[in-house]
């Protein structure tokens, strides 16, 4: 069975600020997941726990469980799932922006591993080489597995993002993540039942890219897959016309994977 291109684990509306944009609503998001026939999708605006989770940033503040909330009740998908997440932050140590308490008021926790360019807040000054920036990566990875988290019902958002290190080499960054470290924490999420993200919006900006690699872009998720990982797609929409990512390229991403369906992630 083909794994299916049936679904968008992650996209944002309006309410992050990083979207602002009034026509990216839970309407139109549902009208596209509609239009292409999707068995599911998922909100996951960006959210910080304030103040149950002291250390936000300014940008994190406004962005907490009453903001993200106000785009409830979600409109009715009939045959579409249309499930409430987040994409929280994370920062090493006890700085995960989501508060066990606030676990439950999500379908689903998007945890990015890697928004390094929040430099001073999710990635310490001294990080300043595409080496220290893997060696953060895998270190993020193995930290957050500290924190309880229903894991069923987490995500692990675009391990290929560009902005793990987007002064340097992306591709750099990814061939310098140690393989036996990685493989640890990706056995470890795949025996917690955690999805690990294909992040059509990352893999269409990382084609672009100077220097771009494809064979360094996939090591991270082939060794995920071969550690026995469940995957599933997202746009990472913040505007309507990137909702097409994921029916564009997610063909492409699942072939060149080799995944079929029961390498699928679905949220319980
Ligand atoms: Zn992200
Ligand atoms: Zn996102």
């Amino acid at each position: 069975m083909v794994f299916p291109v049936d679904h968008d684990l992650h996209c944002h509306s309006r309410l992050s600020l990083c979207s602002n944009d009034p026509a990216q609503t839970p309407e139109a998001i549902l009208e596209h997941a509609r239009s292409h026939g999707y068995a599911c999708v998922c909100l996951t605006d960006h959210f910080w726990d304030s103040p149950a989770v002291p250390g936000a940033s300014g940008w994190y503040l406004r962005q907490d469980l009453a903001h993200v909330r106000s785009a409830l009740p979600l409109p009715d998908g009939g045959a579409v799932r249309f499930a409430f997440g987040c994409e929280t932050e994370w920062c090493g140590g006890s700085a995960l922006g989501i508060a066990p308490e606030h676990c439950g008021a999500f379908d689903f926790i998007v945890v990015p591993p890697n928004h390094f360019h929040m430099k001073g807040f999710v990635r310490p000054t001294d990080v300043d080489t595409e080496e220290k920036a893997a060696l953060l990566l895998v270190e993020r990875l193995e930290g957050l597995l500290e924190h309880p988290l229903p894991w069923p019902r987490v995500g692990i958002a675009h391990l290929n993002c560009g902005l793990a290190f987007s002064e340097g080499d992306l591709c750099a960054v990814l061939r310098a993540v140690p393989e036996d470290r990685f493989r640890a924490t990706m056995q470890a999420f795949a025996g917690r039942g955690a999805g690990i993200e294909l992040n059509c919006g990352c893999f269409a900006a990382n084609r672009r890219r100077a220097g771009y690699h494809e064979d360094d872009e996939f090591r991270l998720f082939r060794l995920a897959k071969d550690e026995g990982c469940h995957f599933y797609l997202a746009s990472d929409a913040h505007h309507p016309d990137e909702l097409g990512v994921v029916p564009d390229i997610g063909p492409s991403i699942v072939s060149a994977l080799g995944l079929d369906a029961h390498h699928l992630y679905r949220i319980p």
